[in-house]
């Protein structure tokens, strides 16, 4: 039996869900996405995704035609139908069809689908090893030209980046603010480790509000280890114990070197492990059963 999609309020064989060419998703990445997961037969912070996902359309004035309850339902009926204990979660709400002008007034009907798969973002090696990343050229959008929260459909300034970290031979790339201070990865939210405390940058530079970010700080303050939400120059990266990313998909991963330069001892560090065990032990435990 072939995978199950829920797309438009029903669930269907994979092969069967088709968008038209005239969804503004498609045209003008015209609508907002979120990314979870399922451990165990328990997804992870469904309502903190829900809730952001919400968020992002109601900045974008996108009416998903569906109640939050509605959705995180067709999430939970979805997972079941397909049999999966562990997933990748994707749920996506796209302005719908229009005609070729920008103009979201012209679609009548938001485009809602939710896929349920697997995902392998990196290689098992880099979470043992630590991953090599690089500095990318191409900054990140502008909170005045799109709010940082809105998880939109539209991923070019991060692909730029990401083409850069792939043609330097690393899965990763950080992205800066226009003004030069440290922001977030292509998908993941990044932390340092300096002096027994934890360091990310504001959202207000432009960074997602990681879910998985949120996670972190939660279970920092459990080990009483402080958390400074600090806006940081590049050159603060090399003078720090450790370094990490955040992300849904990527969950907790070490970085070793940046722009070939390494951090700390160059190998994974002992917070950085901790936080792993102790992320790990909360998916098991934590979110919803179905
Ligand atoms: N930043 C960006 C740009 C992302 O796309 C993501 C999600 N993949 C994150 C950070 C991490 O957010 P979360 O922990 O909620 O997945």
């Amino acid at each position: 039996m072939g995978l199950k999609v829920f797309f438009n309020g029903k669930l269907m064989n994979r092969e069967m869900a088709t968008v038209s060419i005239f969804d503004h998703g498609l045209l003008y990445g015209d609508g907002a996405f979120e990314g979870i997961r399922s451990y165990s037969r328990r997804v992870f912070r469904l309502k903190e995704h829900m809730d952001r996902l919400f968020a992002s359309a109601s900045a974008i004035r996108l009416d998903i035609g569906m109640t939050k309850k509605e959705l995180s339902d067709a999430v939970l009926l979805t997972l079941k139908a397909n049999k999966l204990d562990d997933s990748y979660i994707r749920v996506v709400a796209t302005r719908g069809p229009g005609d070729l002008g920008l103009d979201p007034r012209k679609c009548r009907k938001a485009t809602v689908f939710i896929i349920t798969d697997k995902i392998k973002l990196y290689p098992e090696e880099l979470y043992e090893n630590g991953m090599p990343i690089i500095i990318s050229k191409t900054r990140r959008n502008h909170p005045l030209c799109i709010d940082p929260r809105i998880k939109s459909l539209n991923y070019l300034n991060n692909i730029l980046a990401k083409i850069e970290a792939t043609s330097a031979g690393t899965e990763e790339a950080l992205m800066l603010s226009v003004e030069g201070y440290v922001v977030e990865c292509t998908g993941d939210n990044i932390f340092l480790v300096k002096g027994g405390r934890l360091i990310t940058p504001p959202g207000e530079l432009g960074a997602l509000e990681g879910i998985t970010q949120d996670a972190v700080i939660e279970i920092a303050k459990k080990r009483k280890i402080k958390v400074e939400r600090k806006a940081m120059r590049p050159g603060e990266l090399f003078k720090a114990d450790e370094c990490f990313l955040t992300g849904t998909a990527a969950e907790i991963i070490p970085v070793v070197k940046i722009d070939k330069k390494r951090i700390g001892s160059g190998k994974p560090g002992p917070v950085t492990r901790m936080l792993r065990q102790d992320f790990h032990a909360l998916t098991k435990r934590t979110g919803a059963k179905y």
